[in-house]
């Protein structure tokens, strides 16, 4: 049954709920609804002008509706008069198909026809920095190796646990929080769930966590490289494939290498066919290809991929399978649209799935080091470009997610990266004046 908000704002007390969707750049976009006003939109959604929004829609378009999921709803830990909900997008009664929570649903609804459930946990890393975003917050945090530094963690602390708190008090089961490998970079991990639920949720932590941080008189960023130098910030996804009730974890299978079933490898197989192509979803910007393909670190490695390769617990793959029934994508990053994130790895997966996809051989070597000897594994792209490239031809992804989407999406970021390539560069008068 589905909740209705009215009910649920006069018994938790909510004035206002903020009506949220996201556009194909991962921005989430809100109307504050007041409470004696839900009733009618959650039957109708809250109206928007698409167009000013990034959604690939015209000024001339109707009226966009965000209609929202009741079954998403979250009470504001920090502001608990207001409730978030994620809403879909909807026009003159259709679901607008380029939307990213639209691409998310239809690629879960496919899995469940193929008796599947989806469930991922991400690893959405962040850095602390000073409100001007030109550095970190944390002046005494310098370590070369500053992972898992105690102290600095603990110069976080008002930070970190008010958010693990609310975590807590949501029901998401946090269970470790840490100070990560790049100075004012920290991790918070709670446990996965439905690729929807988690996709809600990766979005709900971005807004809780840049909210939190604010309130602190800090920043909170994302981005996948913010300082050069210093290691970047992944968001890696685990997944597994359950049974449709979500009794039976498909991947697991004590007996097959690395615990992982056939089921797990061909869906693996998938990941590794597209992976060159997906990149232009996992890792979005121009920035995004400052973090993989990265020179070592000051850490002393980057902890992110270069090449399309796995295989066990070793993590200077792309692929890493940490334990039995599950294996981590080490790709996607900080900018990765929470909703297309978890929507491109159903659609590889999936197709890989029902080619019976080989994910190929693995190889436990330290790619940092020997990764030269592999001549045979495609590297990842180098730049937007080639990725978007990657993903426009490859038609079998482009279908599997929505051609209406695939084409909005190729259109929006072929014009980022035109104005990122027309943007006039120090270096390039650095290097070119005296030519
Ligand atoms: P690491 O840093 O070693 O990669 P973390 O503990 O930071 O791992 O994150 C692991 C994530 O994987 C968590 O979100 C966790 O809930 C999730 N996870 C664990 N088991 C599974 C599984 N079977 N399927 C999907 N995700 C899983
Ligand atoms: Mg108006
Ligand atoms: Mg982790
Ligand atoms: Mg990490
Ligand atoms: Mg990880």
């Amino acid at each position: 049954m589905t909740l209705d908000l009215s009910s649920y704002a006069r018994e938790n007390g909510i004035k206002y709920f903020m009506i949220s969707y996201t556009d194909l750049f991962g921005g989430q976009r809100a109307k504050l609804v007041p409470a004696e006003a839900i009733a009618d939109m959650q039957k109708d959604g809250a109206g928007f002008a698409g167009f000013a929004t990034w959604l690939d829609l015209t000024p001339a378009h109707p009226d966009l509706f965000a209609v929202p999921d009741a079954a998403s709803v979250i009470r504001l830990p920090w502001k608990k008069d207001v409730a978030w909900v994620a809403a879909d997008c909807v026009m003159e009664e259709q679901p607008v198909e380029q939307a990213p929570r639209n691409v998310l649903k239809k690629l879960v609804a496919q899995a469940a026809e193929a008796g599947l459930r989806v469930k991922t946990g991400v690893e959405a890393e962040f850095f602390l920095i000073s409100t001007d975003g030109s550095r970190i917050s944390d002046e005494y945090d310098t370590a070369e190796k500053p992972c898992y530094d105690q102290q600095a963690v603990m110069r976080r602390y008002d930070v970190i646990a008010e958010i693990c708190d609310y975590m807590l008090e949501l029901g998401w089961k946090p269970y470790q929080n840490d100070h990560e490998d790049a100075n004012g970079q920290f991790e918070m991990n709670w446990e996965f769930d439905d690729a929807l639920k988690t996709a809600d949720k990766h979005s709900f932590f971005k807004f809780m966590v840049k909210s939190v941080a604010e309130k602190h008189g800090l920043r909170a960023t994302f981005m996948p490289k913010p300082f050069e130098g210093l290691t970047g910030n992944g968001c890696h996804c685990h997944i597994s494939v359950w049974d449709i009730d979500g009794g039976t974890n498909a991947f697991a299978d004590k007996s097959a290498e690395f615990g992982l079933s056939s089921q797990g490898r061909t869906f693996l197989g998938g990941i590794m066919k597209h992976a060159s192509a997906l990149a232009a979803i996992t890792n979005p910007t121009v920035n995004s290809y400052k973090r993989i393909n990265a020179p070592r670190t000051v850490s002393g490695a980057t902890w992110a991929p270069n090449s399309v390769t796995w295989t066990g617990n070793n993590r200077t793959h792309m692929v890493r399978v940490p334990g039995p029934g599950r294996f981590e994508l080490r790709l996607p990053d900080g900018a990765a649209n929470p909703y297309l994130l978890q929507a491109i790895i159903i659609a590889a997966g999936l197709d890989g799935l029902r080619s019976k996809a080989d994910p190929g051989p693995h190889r436990n070597i330290d790619m940092y080091h020997e990764g030269h000897t592999i001549t045979d594994a495609p590297k990842l792209p180098l730049n937007l470009l080639d990725a978007l490239r990657e993903f426009d031809k490859d038609e079998g992804l482009k279908t599997a997610m929505g051609s209406e989407f695939s084409a909005a999406y190729l259109k929006l970021k072929q014009r980022e990266w035109n104005a990122y390539a027309s943007h006039f560069t120090r270096w390039e008068r650095e290097t070119t004046l005296d030519i």
